[in-house]
């Protein structure tokens, strides 16, 4: 094993990309992986010739025509759009909140007649808050919808994925949301979206192509075989610089205290119908269901008649739980408390020479894959 420009810790899209973007430059890297296979959280598996996404679905959005200019350049996108759809206690409503969802509410045909109901749904949060910006979610909700769409399609939901009060979660989680008086389903704002023609796995190959990856690699936990020592304690006597998109917390060795997360687990079966819940997305926003959604694989990228030539389907129901020892890390947990900690730790980031941290774990944010490529095509 020779001198290594790079060291890359992680090969999720932050690693991966950057791995590439180095690469091109002639940049001589080395990727370590811990899990058996690579791209973090974009892997798919492939079951009944359909990709399922084992790590929770992705949608590719973004506004940025050079991001998707980008990722159209390692692997061809289709015209998924994503369109999920609620079931309240049985009732099913069209996600964002759009005209489909007022009529489906309200019985409301017009968006003149939406928005008078939503001015009286708006009018008690909006005389409570008097003026002042909303300070949690549940205000920032209630304000920005009313009580009927806050109750049925946000809180219990909201409290579900995130196993914490809307009273006690920060505003800006809902401002993701769209409210529209158009009927349109489309859940993104963005110019830009799809999925990777042939699933993710492609587009990790393509960013990974000629580059020496190796898995099952723990950087605290593995030796490199190199140096006969621990890559966390030999990395630079093969590498001059090193990319770590772990968690922050681990790399400090929880020095300051641990970092909270929230984490997802999936069931995951084969259906023996061709077409299951006719949507990719079906999200259960009462707490009456225990998962939050169900993902129906097959409708990410495949459209008309594919869907029947595929005779199965598979599907997972997805449960939101609080983090513990042992399990994936997710959604960092955007609290006072995580964010103020969060925020010692990249101060201490910022002192470690010749180290990159990057992605959705090393910076503790919630990102979306664009934002994280983004990132790296301005640092590389
Ligand atoms: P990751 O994909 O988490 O990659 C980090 C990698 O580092 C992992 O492979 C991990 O195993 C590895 N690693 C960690 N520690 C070590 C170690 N000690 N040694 C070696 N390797 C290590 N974004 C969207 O744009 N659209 C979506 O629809 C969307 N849906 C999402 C759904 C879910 C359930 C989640 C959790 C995220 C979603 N995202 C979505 C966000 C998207 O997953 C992230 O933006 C993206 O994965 C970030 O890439 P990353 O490289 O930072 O992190
Ligand atoms: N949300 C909700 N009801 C829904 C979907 C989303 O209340 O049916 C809320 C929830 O608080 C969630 C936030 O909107 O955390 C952002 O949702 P999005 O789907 O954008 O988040 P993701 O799970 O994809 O990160």
């Amino acid at each position: 094993m020779g001198k290594y420009d790079y060291l890359i810790v992680g090969s999720g899209l932050f690693g991966a990309t950057f791995a590439y973007r180095a690469f091109k430059k002639g940049k001589r890297c080395l990727l370590i992986e811990k899990r058996p296979n690579l791209g973090g959280n974009l892997y798919c598996e492939n079951i009944e010739g359909i990709n399922v996404h084992k790590y929770g679905a992705h949608i590719f959005h973004t506004n940025n025509k050079t991001v998707w200019d980008f990722v159209n350049s390692i692997v061809e996108f289709n015209r998924y759009t994503n369109s999920p759809v609620a079931n309240y206690k049985g009732c099913l409503y069209n996600l964002p909140f759009n005209m489909n969802t007022f009529y489906q509410m309200w019985g409301v045909k017009t968006p003149e007649e939406a928005s008078k109901k939503i001015e009286e749904q708006k009018r008690e949060a909006l005389r409570s808050l008097n003026g002042r910006e909303p300070q949690n979610l549940e205000e920032q909700a209630l304000s920005l919808v009313g009580k009927d769409i806050f109750e049925k399609l946000i809180k219990e939901y909201t409290e579900k994925q995130w196993g914490r009060k809307c009273t006690e979660l920060p505003a800006f989680i809902i401002k993701r949301l769209p409210v529209r008086l158009v009927f349109d389903n489309n859940y993104f704002n963005d110019s830009y979206q799809g999925i990777p023609i042939g699933g993710y796995n492609r587009l990790i190959d393509g960013l990974l192509e000629g580059v020496e990856c190796r898995t099952g690699e723990d950087f605290f936990q593995s030796v490199c075989p190199s140096t006969g020592k621990m890559w966390k304690d030999s990395w630079r006597e093969i590498a001059d610089r090193l990319v770590f998109t772990g968690p922050i917390d681990q790399y400090f060795n929880y020095s300051l205290g641990k970092l909270d997360w929230r984490t997802v687990s999936f069931e995951t079966r084969i259906v023996e119908t061709a077409n299951y819940q006719g949507n990719a997305v079906v999200n259960y926003t009462s707490h009456d269901v225990p998962y939050t959604r169900v993902i129906e694989h097959k409708h990410f990228e495949m459209f008309g008649q594919q869907v029947y030539d595929c005779p199965k389907s598979v599907i997972s129901e997805e449960y939101s739980t609080e983090y513990k020892e042992g399990m994936e890390p997710y959604y960092p947990v955007n609290d006072e408390k995580n964010n103020g900690l969060a925020e010692s730790y990249r101060k201490m980031a910022t002192q470690e020479t010749n180290v990159i941290f990057g992605g959705r774990l090393a910076e503790y944010r919630y990102y979306d894959m664009a934002p994280v490529i983004e990132h790296v095509l301005q640092i590389i």
